[in-house]
């Protein structure tokens, strides 16, 4: 595995490889079957563009050998960082074929995440969208050390040729962790790990070739990208619609002409999507299963979904870092958050103490398995901390296991908001807060908003004269952080309540 990455102990692997798990395969060549036994049914579609498979398949040929030409190595991590596009799909697959390693940024993120991906991952080339939502990415990459830039619109596409095949369980690409500490840590997904996952949660959601998925959410993200969404799709041989934003004005009138009967949403979204429903008249019949997940759910909301939008509803639990766990049928989805989606899936819940509790009592979700990483990108400390000493690595969500090993998501130890579809560190949003002039001492914490989930709530010790929530954001954006991560909220306080080890007590603060 690429240097500065953690791999599975040997007998892990090796018992991996005997129960069929990891067969070997890399996402380029799956792709390529993939066009051998779908190829001129359509693959993608965005707007009036429709993509066979075996021109999508091409398409990644004729980059890999462009960006070769251009420079590009074996090993070299390159900065995606594209918005919900066709592109995105055959420039990963053309960095697979080449063995370069995508390092998937969010579209939202601007100058300090890229430079901190850059300098984390040794990213030494940049791909963007150019001009996107008035933004222009182009000048905020030439700000950054890279080696090679390039945009969407440049003619990148070389004369195809092979190269040789990348090892299967070495790294493919890279996904970033939601965050709890200051800055985003980067996940390594291998080929075989993330074959896996993909082939296995399409299975369970039955995909087939006549399945329609819409790519609603980023599709950088591992819920869209591959659980199963994108990639699970292509490899049973269905078609991906991919929407320019989740709203229903975008999305309602594709479900219609595409047919699409698959998608995923988070719970903000899915609020939105079953109110529109009530009063749109697009015809969304052709949906057969929707996911939602990311987030916690109110009881009541969660029974409303499937009648309102007249599919049925999967609860899908998940995690950039590896385990999924989908529900299965109707009942289930009401009640819990499912079961994981490989029998091979190791789930554990434990007190502070690190032992198991009893069955159905609520403690931290810990788990290993085949596609659950061990380690994060070149950060051995954090390490340590984030996983066990046996390799089940420490989610810090507060779960419970049903009788039936269901998995009920109860809330969470880390210092994580989650804000609509967005996770962010409290700890990143108090790193630039504390460098503001007017501020002494600053806790950031989430506060329940009945849209989003939670909001984004500064707590902060002025100086002499107090900050106001509108120069707090001016300074954070001054900063050039993504939009998502600037506080909703500020309360001012004389002093932070303390837990008795002398810490900030969030949960009093929240
Ligand atoms: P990410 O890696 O960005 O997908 O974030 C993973 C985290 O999102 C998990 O560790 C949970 O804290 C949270 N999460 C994901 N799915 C759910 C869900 N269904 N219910 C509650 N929290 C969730």
């Amino acid at each position: 595995m690429l240097d500065g990455c953690t791999p599975w102990p040997a007998e892990f692997a090796e018992r991996y490889r005997e129960q069929g798990y990891w067969r070997g395969e890399t996402l380029g060549a799956v792709l390529r079957t993939a066009a051998k036994d779908f190829g001129p049914r359509t693959a993608l579609v965005h707007g009036d563009r429709r993509i066979s498979y075996a021109a999508l398949d091409e398409w990644a040929d004729r980059l890999a050998a462009g960006f070769a030409d251009h420079g590009i190595r074996p090993d070299e991590r390159v900065i995606v960082q594209l918005p919900n596009v066709p592109e995105f799909v055959a420039i990963c697959f053309a960095l697979f074929r080449l063995g370069a390693k995508p390092v998937f940024a969010l579209a939202a993120h601007r100058h300090t995440e890229i430079r901190h991906l850059q300098e984390l991952s040794g990213a030494t080339a940049y791909i963007g969208p150019g001009t996107h939502r008035g933004f222009d990415y182009r000048e905020m990459a030439k700000q950054i050390d890279f080696r090679l830039r390039f945009d969407l619109g440049a003619d990148i596409a070389g004369i195809p040729r092979d190269f040789p095949e990348p090892d299967p369980s070495d790294v493919a690409f890279f996904l970033l962790s939601g965050g709890t500490t200051a800055l985003p840590k980067l996940i390594p997904r291998t080929h075989d790990d993330y074959v896996y996952q993909t082939r296995t949660a399409a299975s369970v959601c039955e995909l087939s070739a006549d399945d329609v998925y819409l790519a609603t959410l980023p599709i950088e993200f591992n819920f869209a990208w591959g659980s199963p969404g994108v990639l699970g799709t292509l490899w049973n041989g269905g078609k991906v619609v991919i929407a320019d934003s989740p709203s229903p004005d975008d999305c309602f009138p594709l479900i219609e002409r595409e047919g699409v009967t698959v998608t995923a949403l988070v719970p903000s979204l899915t609020q939105i999507w079953v109110e529109v429903a009530e009063w749109t008249e697009a015809d969304l019949s052709t949906l057969r299963l929707l996911q939602v997940g990311g987030a916690r759910m109110r009881p009541e909301f969660v029974r409303s979904i499937g009648p309102a939008l007249g599919c049925r509803l999967q609860q899908v639990f998940g995690m950039a870092e590896g385990l999924l766990t989908f529900t299965r049928g109707e009942e289930d989805a009401l009640r819990t958050q499912g079961t994981p989606i490989s029998p091979a899936d190791e789930l554990r819940i434990t007190d502070e103490t690190g032992n198991d509790v009893p069955t159905g009592e609520i403690g931290e979700l810990v788990t290993r398995g085949p596609y659950t990483l061990r380690g994060y990108y070149r950060v051995p400390e954090h390490n340590k901390k984030a996983f066990t000493a046996d390799g089940f690595y420490r989610t810090g969500d507060l779960a419970r296991l049903t009788g039936n090993g269901e998995l009920v998501i109860e809330g969470r130890i880390k210092d994580m908001i989650i804000r609509g579809g967005d996770k962010i560190s409290s700890g990143e949003v108090e790193s630039h807060l504390a460098e503001h002039p007017a501020v002494a001492g600053v806790a950031v914490v989430g506060v329940p908003d009945e849209f989003l989930g939670e909001r984004i709530c500064a707590y902060v010790i002025p100086r002499e004269t107090a900050p106001s929530l509108a120069e707090l954001r001016e300074f954070m954006h001054g900063r050039d952080v993504a939009e998502y991560k600037l506080p909703d909220l500020i309360k001012l306080i004389d002093a932070f309540p303390l837990t008795p080890l002398g810490k900030v007590d969030r949960k009093a603060l929240r």
